[in-house]
């Protein structure tokens, strides 16, 4: 900044900028003034540092005197890393006031969230804090839920999804929360633009907090750098510190992963920690003693002004090994959840994504013979439909409780889809009424999703036809989103939709093919029941064709907006992925569906509002036939 502009904002009187910062740092404000609150944690009431010294040196480099410009905290889940955001919050409110934006991955439900269950109940239980804030119920407070007015500053809570909320005012200081669950914009990368507020304030600060995904994605790249499409990576943090654990026997300092916990029979009794220096095994009963140890070890140093600290659920206080390893093994044989579990207990980025993909070969050797259409295990059938100008294509898909599949049909309706008069949808239309012969009784389609990206008005017209609640028109998109909305978003989105069109239903294509590509990766189990493990019939339809369509594509990182993204591409250009589609809207439909599995096991199994099915029997031969080559995979 020039002088001249520093003398402006100066006579402006933005005197802020120049009275000395406060003495205090966050951390001893917090000692002294901070009180939790009942609803967001289960040690409400004054605030113990001692019972979670791995907050300590965080809130230290946000206090002002600290020259760190910018905090990066990858950490578990329920290792209080809110805390330590809402500490910050209030120091601020009270020590420093300036203005302050809070991005949440969304404004509804996680914005509202962070703000009517955590830092409501901060201000009115923290006395330093109830009076700065006037009461938010009253009219022309200047306080909402999305913005909390206090003397010399105010905190704007935004969401990432909603960049035009980023760009307006000036701020000082900035909170990113759950970085890793931004979902992808069209404006742009929602980072920068909130970071670009800052820049009036030389004396600006922000803190980044997230539990990991992927390497190279989110808070990971922030910290080790963003890969480029070279696999190059960017500028990461100039010091990088882990919360660590001494040996009790030798001594030595080391950041504890999952690894080093061992335990036999799926007993969690049997729990020790082993020391990967001198192999010194610690039971459960030194537990609190080893982790009494704990302290953050600088593995990297560069500078000071971005600084990353990573600390775990195995490393903390508040949480038990047991707790770890028990969510583990509840976990097994279904990636997803396990996932889950790497990522917000271990603090561990998840590495299934590597590699080359799956062999369409290896999935075609693996097919089984099954004892009639419907095999048991398989309580609900549904279908996902990809639509063509000149066919549609659909798979029949049994699933049980814990997403345990088998693929059930596969067929192709050739002909003009561009009308739904034309014969193509009659067809289809007459094939969702089939019958499937399972070992007791027969099966109908519960549920489905035609895709509608193509020709949904066609596709709207067709579906409302069928007159059924659970079929759906679907649009596959990609970047960070569920595979399905959660019911809040969509009541939502649905509420805000001025439009008494039909809307149809948002598929996040990359996340149910992430799922799909690890579930295909899975082994069956000598038990007979693997959850998430896709079963395929020995059946012509199911051909090595079918198998190289559903494995047409793979997963690279892309340097998008300078920030690392995750994108499925064709192993081949211009190779056809319908099976692939497919079997991601089959998914979609039984996840919009979301069975009432406890009836469905029961002794009534009815599927819910199955259509009068006409007794035909499934269609036997093959359909597949030659794809015309040089076909472009366009949509
Ligand atoms: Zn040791």
């Amino acid at each position: 900044m020039s002088y001249q502009k520093q003398s402006q904002l100066f006579r402006r009187g933005v005197a802020k900028l120049f009275t000395p910062p406060p003495d205090l740092t966050v951390a001893e404000w917090s000692s002294e003034y901070r009180y939790l609150s009942n609803e967001s944690s289960a040690l409400a009431g004054r605030y113990d540092l001692s019972r979670t010294p791995h907050c300590e040196l965080p809130m230290t480099l946000l206090s002002p005197k600290n020259p760190c410009k910018r905090v990066l905290l990858p950490w578990s889940s329920q290792i209080a890393k809110t805390t330590v955001a809402e500490n910050f919050i209030g120091y601020i409110m009270h020590q420093d006031p300036a203005p302050v934006l809070v991005v949440q991955p969304n404004v509804e439900p996680m914005g509202k969230a962070f703000s009517t269950d955590r830092l409501a109940p901060m201000i009115r239980d923290t006395p330093a804090l109830t009076d700065l804030v006037k009461d938010s119920d009253k009219r022309n407070s200047g306080n909402t839920i999305g913005r909390k007015t206090f003397p010399g500053g105010f905190i704007a809570i935004a969401g990432a999804n909603s960049p035009a909320g980023l760009a307006s005012r000036p701020i000082r200081y900035l909170v990113c929360d759950e970085l890793n669950r931004w979902e992808s914009t069209k404006e742009g990368n929602s980072l920068l633009l909130a970071r670009k507020r800052l820049a009036r304030f030389p004396n600006s600060k922000e803190l980044t907090v997230s539990s990991r995904t992927y390497d190279g994605i989110g808070i990971d790249a922030e910290v080790f750098g963003a890969i480029d499409d070279d696999g190059e990576r960017g500028d990461g943090a100039d010091q990088i510190y882990y919360w660590s654990l001494a040996c009790l026997k030798c001594g030595e300092y080391q950041y504890p992963e999952f690894k080093h916990l061992k335990f036999t029979d799926r007993d969690v009794e049997t729990i020790t920690y082993e020391c990967e220096s001198c192999g010194n095994l610690h039971g459960l009963d030194q537990e609190d003693e080893i982790k009494r140890t704990g302290k953050y070890i600088l593995k990297h140093d560069e500078g000071v002004e971005i600084v990353a600290l990573f600390a775990n659920t195995l490393g903390t206080l508040i949480c038990e090994w047991r707790e770890s390893v028990q969510a583990f093994l509840s976990a097994q044989g279904d990636p997803d959840k396990l996932q889950v579990v790497v990522n917000t207990d271990f603090n561990e980025t998840w590495k299934d994504l590597e590699g080359d993909g799956i062999q369409g070969n290896e999935l075609y050797e693996k097919r089984e013979t099954y004892a009639q259409d419907v095999p048991e295990g398989a309580q609900v059938l549904t279908f996902g439909a990809d639509i063509q100008a000149d066919r549609i294509e659909c798979e029949v898909v049994g699933w049980s409780e814990d997403e345990e599949s088998w693929s059930i049909d596969y067929q192709i309706f050739d002909g003009d889809t561009s009308s739904t008069k034309n014969h193509v949808w009659d067809d289809f239309k007459e094939y969702l009424t089939t019958e499937f012969k399972g070992k007791d009784r027969n099966y109908t389609l519960s549920a489905g999703v035609i895709d509608a990206g193509y020709l949904p008005s066609v596709v709207h017209s067709f579906v409302k036809s069928l007159n059924r609640r659970y079929v759906w028109a679907g649009i596959g998109r990609a970047g960070k989103r569920p595979i399905v909305e959660s019911k809040e978003l969509r009541q939502l989105r649905l509420r805000k939709s001025r439009s008494k069109k039909k809307k149809s239903e948002i598929i996040g294509t990359d996340e149910a093919k992430t799922v799909l590509y690890s579930r295909l990766k899975l082994k069956q189990n000598e038990s007979g029941i693997t959850p998430g493990y896709c079963h395929f019939p020995i059946d012509p339809k199911y051909d090595p064709e079918h198998f190289e369509q559903l494995t047409a594509e793979r997963v690279v990182r892309k340097l998008i907006q300078g920030q690392t993204t995750l994108k499925w591409v064709l192993n081949h250009a211009g190779q056809r992925n319908e099976p692939l589609d497919c079997r991601v809207y089959s998914h979609a439909a039984l996840r919009l569906m979301s069975p009432k599995w406890g009836r469905l096991s029961g002794a009534v199994k009815q599927t819910p509002e199955a259509p009068i099915a006409k007794t035909i029997t499934r269609r036997g031969s093959p359909l597949r036939k030659k794809r015309p080559s040089g076909f472009v995979n366009s949509w």
